[in-house]
């Protein structure tokens, strides 16, 4: 095969055949295929789009790259979840253990944050001790045992997405839905399973910004994990506002043992449970959503829950303890009050701004290198639509960073308050063949 003759194919929109995309993979993994090569087809690919046997294949040949685990020694149904990424969404500990309390088995893989948004990787990592790196044997073992285990990706998993992903980051290339829909799903389904659950973020924090391209990005997704024999379905959930009140590391594990003991916020709540629910229901364990979501509000509410983040951290190395004191073990040398100006009702107007601030004072990396402060992060004192009198907290930066008049008024530009009373729901849209009301 000529790549250059594929490269022109693609680019004049025309569709590429399963053995044509398996050879430019293999090719590019191998290095036959140099990256020049592969970022002008990744910009032909960006102009022209893939039909949606193009992107299947792709993906397919996305996971064949690399390692796979079949999770034969695990039994039972098996669920992952996914977000595209957003500021404060912490909701994957607990929807896993939330899961796994129904007797289902949650195995997932998941990543680090990088820029505005941040990884279930770095969260857990406040946990002193915990990790992700664990091996496949002791990866069957905990979810057997607990219900669930959390994995970093290794270098072994979809070596083509680490690899294609690079590139695309330094050509202009990442936003394209084909070459998202790919990355994500090769790395969902390089983990055997049944049940899977998209939550596809959408606004001002988020990747896609509007509803048309969220929803498209949504469809193309759900279709791949079809075609792949998957039960899949995906929310749309909105990202013009942080998820929950804390913005960090430990800050935001701490949120999520909270909401497992029945103490959340109403927006992280309501997101979980409609997680949940669709995964309850695609395991066949209720007949519509809202009676398996009063299920999960009913387990969220007695806190039977919680005992199983806990087991599952301790399982993974990590000392959940520092969690339960967190007041003695996550303090910063400052803890900023960043006040109203006047009375009315927050509205958070700028997601993307609060998320990278919540990076610069030591909450997340600008560059892969960087480390983390696990005690800083940001502390909402207010809620989207709540409201707030002059000069009462709106938000807590806490850092160990000197401080610089430059925070506050950052801060200061992601919300603003308005008159009006507002409620902004957190699910747009689901997208699913499921009895869903
Ligand atoms: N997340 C991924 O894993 N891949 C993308 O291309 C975008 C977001």
């Amino acid at each position: 095969m000529n790549f250059a003759e594929l490269i022109n194919k693609k680019k004049k929109g025309l569709a590429l055949s399963k053995e044509e995309i398996d050879y430019l993979i293999a090719g590019f993994v191998s290095n036959e295929i140099k990256d020049y090569q592969m970022s002008a087809m990744s910009m032909a690919i960006y102009f022209k789009g893939m039909n949606s046997l193009e992107t299947s294949n792709l993906t397919g040949a996305m996971v064949n790259s690399g390692k796979t685990y079949d999770l034969k020694a695990v039994s039972g149904f098996k669920v992952d979840k996914h977000s595209t990424g957003g500021v404060g969404d912490k909701t994957s500990l607990i929807y896993a253990p939330l899961v796994a309390s129904f007797g289902l088995k949650v195995a997932k893989l998941s990543g680090r944050g990088l820029g505005q948004t941040g990884g279930t990787i770095d969260k857990l990592e406040s946990c002193p001790g915990w990790t992700g790196e664990v091996s496949e044997a002791k990866f069957e073992e905990i979810v057997n045992k607990v219900g669930m285990s959390i994995i970093s990706q290794s270098g072994e998993i979809v070596p083509a997405d680490k690899k294609l992903y690079a590139l695309r980051d330094v050509t202009g290339t990442v936003d394209s839905i084909p070459l998202i829909a790919s990355s994500i799903m090769s790395k969902k389904l390089a983990i055997a399973g049944n049940g899977i659950i998209l939550d596809v973020k959408m606004g001002s924090g988020a990747f896609m910004e509007t509803i048309e391209q969220a929803t498209l990005l949504a469809q193309t997704m759900v279709e791949i994990g079809k075609n792949h024999n998957r039960n899949i379905a995906a929310m749309i959930t909105d990202m013009d506002k942080p998820l929950g009140r804390q913005i960090g590391n430990a800050n935001e594990v701490r949120e999520a043992y909270e909401t497992l003991l029945g103490k959340g916020p109403a927006d992280l709540v309501e997101l979980t449970e409609t997680a949940v629910g669709i995964t309850l229901l695609q395991a066949k364990l209720f007949k519509d959503l809202p009676a398996a979501k009063l299920a999960a509000r009913q387990r969220l509410v007695s806190g039977e829950a919680a005992p199983i983040l806990k087991q599952f951290i301790n399982a993974q190395g990590g000392d959940f303890g520092v969690i339960e004191n967190y007041d003695k073990n996550f303090i910063t040398k400052n803890k900023i009050e960043v006040l109203a100006s006047k009375s009315g009702n927050v509205r958070y107007c700028d997601t993307d701004r609060l998320g990278l601030l919540a990076m610069k004072i030591g909450a997340g990396r600008a560059t892969k290198e960087d480390s983390i402060d696990y005690a800083a992060g940001i502390s909402l004192n207010k809620g989207s639509g709540e409201y707030v009198k002059a000069g009462e907290v709106v938000m807590t930066l806490m850092t160990n960073k000197p401080i610089v008049s430059d925070f506050t008024a950052s801060a200061e530009m992601t919300f603003e308050i308005v008159d009006k009373e507002f409620h902004e729901p957190v699910i747009i849209k689901i997208i699913s063949d499921l009895k869903i009301d």
